[in-house]
Formats: C-alpha cells, structure tokens, sequence
C-alpha cells in the first residue's frame, strides 16, 4: 500500500474542535472503590488526558445528557448527532464524536448518508479499554482523531472531507468499516476499500481516496430515516416458517438479505418463493456477502442468478452496516421502490464499488 507522507501540514493555531461525547468504554474510568466501570463527565476528559493541555488548539465538548452504551445507539441519536454537528458546523473546523465500539461503524455509516457535501472532518473514534486504565487505547485514538480533526493544506483547506472512523492508527472511510474484533485494540476494518490515512511517525494520508465534496455547495444536513428495514441473514437449515414471518412483517420496506459467497442462496422452490413474494408485494431485497470481503457477483452462480431472475438487486461490495442504513435513508426519504433501488445500484457516499 502507498502512503504519502503529509509534508506540508498547516497548525492552526485558532483551530477548534468540538468533541461530541455519546459514550461507550472510552467515557468509562473504574471506580476506586468498587472497579465497576462508571461514565464521567466529558468536562473532566483533560484530567484523564492530560496529553490534551499540550495540543495547540481549542477543543470543546458537547455531552449526550446520558451517554450511552453504544447497544443503545438509534436513529432517533444519529439525527441528535447531527442536529450538534449542523448547530455548531460554522464555529469549528472538525468534529470527533467518542462512541462505542459495538455499533460504531453503523453509526459511521448512517452518518455518512445525513451529512452530505461536508468539507470538514467528521470523526468517530473509541476504545476497547477504558481512559481512566493504565493500558488504556483511547487516548491514542482520542488524541491522533484530534489531531486529524485540524489538519489542513497551506490553503486552509481540511484533508479529511468525510465522516471516518479512526481506530488503532488508521482513518477509514466509515461507511466502509466493520467492527472485527471484541477484544483486540485493532477493532475495526475497512476490507473492501483502502484505509485512507495510516498514523505512525507522521499521519500519512492518501489524499486522493478522501471524498472532495462539491464546490461552492453549502453541506446539507438529513435528518429523515425509516426503521422498517431488516437484515436476514441465511444459514443452512433456515425454515420456511421463519423466513415467510419475517419478510411479512407489516410495513417492511427492505432487506438486507445476507448471502453466502459470492451472493448465493438456497435454489428450493419454497425459499426462492418466499423472497419473489416479498419483491412482488414491494419489498426491496439486496444482496450482500456475510464474507468479510469481496463483492456479490448474482450471474456467477446458478443459485445467485436465480435470485436476480425474482429482482433481489446486488449490493456488490457494501457493508451490511452501510446496507441498512443506506435503505433507512432512501425510505426515510419517501423515495419510491423503483428509486430506492435505482440509488442502491450506485454509490451515494463512497459506500461501494460498482
Ligand atoms: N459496549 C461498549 C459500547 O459499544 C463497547 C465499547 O465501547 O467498546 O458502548
């Protein structure tokens, strides 16, 4: 992989940031007494972080009024999100939101649809080990997300132009993220795009991967998600009592049918029946890969042509996370079956490759 080592570097010294602090593990310090984990107030990070007195740049905070375990992470929190980020976008010249690792790159991913056109950095970061534990990785995360926050050319112009997630020394596009692991501080992967900036000695980026927004075009913020998206995902022995409830759910609007391989399923008359019922009454089925990688190909295989032969579209390479997401926000707004699935079929915010 090539990296160009970012040179020319612009320390602004008015630079801002404004932290938005949602919660999950790294909000979380051990109790003296007790060692049960406890949330702190976002107001004290400095005490915990002492490494931040030492950044040559203005960082505020913003505090979800009870921060969340990351489980708990809704629509109804991403448009809160948003409506902190829209409120305050002019006064800061980025944006690091401290979430929990468990839904992060859902969050990223819904982010990344309802902040269109931003030309400012809009990260997510976290830890697996509490700030307040000696060993912890958020401070790490937390101080280089920062850092990447204010990065801009000698023309002021920010490097990072997309909502990202950064985690354990690389920026990936969010959209693109997968949470990979439950324990090791590498947690997260971008496997089907490349990560578009490594921090080592110097924060490389690859500039010419990071989104550029539109010119002259203010960004525009979304606050409009439908929930009535599901995500099923195949296994060998999936009864047809299960599956036909599921897809019958009153007001289900779409599927993340989550395949096998290369986009395969079941060729059985009753399974293939159940999904070409569910098209045919409007629900808008896609095809994803449950494989970490790679991308759905549904003329490879007999079993995948037959579900392009009853209108289940491909997703190709989308993230299931970016999948349901992406769906909640086409339905969220009001957009017809036929333009759902004319906006599935192509990339939005970088979220696949066609
Ligand atoms: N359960 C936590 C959360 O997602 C885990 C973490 O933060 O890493 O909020």
């Amino acid at each position: 992989m090539q990296f160009k080592v970012n040179f020319v570097t612009m320390l602004d010294l008015n630079a801002s940031v404004l932290v938005i602090y949602t919660g999950g593990t790294i909000g979380m310090i051990e109790d003296a007494d007790t060692g049960a984990l406890k949330a702190y107030d976002i107001k004290h990070i400095k005490e915990y972080v002492p490494e931040l007195q030492r950044l040559k740049f203005n960082i505020d905070s913003y505090q979800f009024d009870l921060p969340i375990d990351s489980s708990n992470m809704n629509p109804e929190q991403w448009k809160k999100i948003v409506w902190v980020i829209e409120d305050n976008y002019d006064k800061y010249d980025g944006f690091v939101i401290l979430h929990g690792t468990d839904t992060m790159a859902y969050s990223a991913s819904a982010l990344s649809f309802m902040l269109e056109n931003i030309d400012k950095p809009v990260i997510l970061t976290g830890s697996q080990l509490p700030i307040g534990k000696i060993r912890t990785d958020g401070k790490e995360n937390l101080i280089t997300a920062l850092e990447i926050a204010v990065d801009k050319d000698p023309y002021g112009k920010a490097f990072v132009t997309e909502v990202c997630i950064f985690f354990q020394n690389l920026l990936m596009r969010g959209n693109r993220t997968t949470k990979v692991n439950a324990n090791n501080f590498k947690a997260f992967n971008s496997l089907n795009f490349p990560v578009l900036a490594e921090a080592g000695t110097n924060i490389c980026y690859r500039h010419e991967l990071i989104h550029k927004p539109l010119p002259n075009r203010r960004p525009k913020f979304h606050y409009l998600l439908d929930p009535n998206v599901a995500i099923i995902k195949l296994f060998p022995g999936i009864s047809p009592q299960i599956l036909s409830s599921m897809v019958a759910t009153p007001g289900l609007k779409g599927i993340v049918l989550e395949t096998y391989g290369a986009g395969n399923a079941p060729g059985e008359k009753w399974f293939l029946d159940i999904i070409e019922t569910a098209v045919n009454s409007g629900i808008v089925v896609l095809n994803v890969t449950q494989c970490a990688s790679g991308s759905v190909n549904m003329t490879r295989y007999e079993t995948g042509r037959s579900l392009y032969n009853i209108g289940v579209i491909s997703g190709y390479d989308i993230t299931t996370e970016a999948a349901v997401t992406k769906l909640m926000f086409l339905f969220g707004h009001g957009l017809e079956r036929k333009e759902v699935k004319r906006f599935m079929k192509v990339s939005v915010a970088g979220e696949t490759t066609i």
